[in-house]
């Protein structure tokens, strides 16, 4: 922690400095905040400053060589797999380490990431880790909903909340990273105007595949193609991510039916949605985006996908049956902005 990497970690990092000026850094400590704000790189640069052999994060000495290598043996970190749970067997693996004594002599960090997914036996047991601290050593707990913790771990926490900077400036963030503006914007909108996860989205081929989907959006309104054959065409993508851009156009057809176009999300394509808008029965839009809903809540148990992605399909189709202005020609999707 050498300096500032971004400038929304202001607020907190100035109180972690303060903490480490007067030597009271607290033995637990929780980053929360929303996903793609740098709850990661905030806890590893504290670790670097703790860690480093002159508490500066020199990048020279063997302990900063050590964590620059991933091997530095005074710092744990516990991850859970992706869409899991954090089990209680990685909780005891933990409670083991953390009865041998500190490698070097600058204490030991240890970051658990995603905390709030402890399951209920891995929040007992590691409630018994906060309540007797093992000597030197720093817990940073990153999540983004404290509040699926226990009240009982949450109140032996320091919390310290990263919130996202205001859109503009988060603009300008990505702007300055050679982001046009237009697209700077629209990766906001579509990652909760959260700065990094906006970058992550434009760096991947994420706005490729969102357009070619909906490319495949206009055939199924167009009534080009048959919806199954279609749904085929998608079955590699999480449903989760096919289900979430649906949210975010059935979000702005309602918005644009009622003429709030400031908050839209999807503005490179607002023309081809405004017309849209117009023809598509409101009701029957707003029953399809109640049903995404609920369908994002029940992802997180196992059904079948090819199913769902077909009738997901299907109720497109039959959206564009329902049109309340039956009118020649297809809007066309083309890019904007
Ligand atoms: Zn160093």
């Amino acid at each position: 922690m050498a300096e500032l990497s971004y400038f929304w970690h202001g607020p907190v990092w100035r109180q972690l400095e303060a903490y480490l000026a007067q030597d009271r850094l607290p033995h637990a400590l929780m980053l929360h905040g929303p996903r793609g704000i740098g709850k990661r790189h905030l806890a590893y640069a504290l670790a670097e400053r703790v860690l480093c052999e002159h508490g500066r994060a020199c990048g020279r000495c063997p302990s900063c060589n050590l964590l620059t290598a991933g091997n530095h043996p005074d710092l744990l970190t516990l991850v859970p797999e992706p869409g899991k749970p954090l089990t209680v067997d990685r909780i005891r693996e933990l409670i083991d380490a953390l009865t041998l004594t500190p490698q070097y002599q600058r204490g030991r960090i240890v970051i658990i990431e995603a905390a709030d997914r402890m399951n209920p036996a891995a929040a007992n047991s590691f409630l018994k880790t906060l309540e007797e601290p093992a000597p030197d050593t720093v817990i940073l707990l990153l999540c983004e909903q404290p509040s699926l913790l226990p009240a009982t771990i949450l109140s032996r926490c320091q919390r310290l909340q990263l919130t996202l900077p205001p859109l503009s400036e988060a603009e300008q963030w990505l702007v300055a990273r050679n982001t046009p503006s237009g697209q700077a914007r629209l990766a906001l909108a579509l990652n909760g105007g959260a700065p990094l996860a906006a970058a992550a989205w434009l760096d991947s081929d994420a706005p490729q595949r969102r357009w070619r989907f909906l490319k495949t959006l206009e055939k199924l309104l167009a009534g080009q193609g048959d919806p199954v054959v279609l749904a085929g065409e998608w079955q590699d993508e999480p449903l989760e991510q096919l289900v979430d851009w649906l949210l975010t156009v059935a979000a702005d057809l309602v918005r644009l039916r009622y003429d709030d176009d400031g908050s839209l999300i999807n503005t490179d394509c607002q023309g081809w949605l405004q017309d849209w808008a117009r023809r598509l029965d409101l009701r029957q839009v707003f029953h399809f985006w109640q049903r995404l809903l609920n369908l994002r809540q029940a992802l997180q148990t196992q059904l079948n996908r090819t199913l769902l992605l077909e009738s997901l399909f299907l109720q497109i189709d039959r959206l564009r049956h329902e049109q309340t202005q039956i009118e020649t020609g297809n809007p066309v999707l083309d890019h904007q902005g």
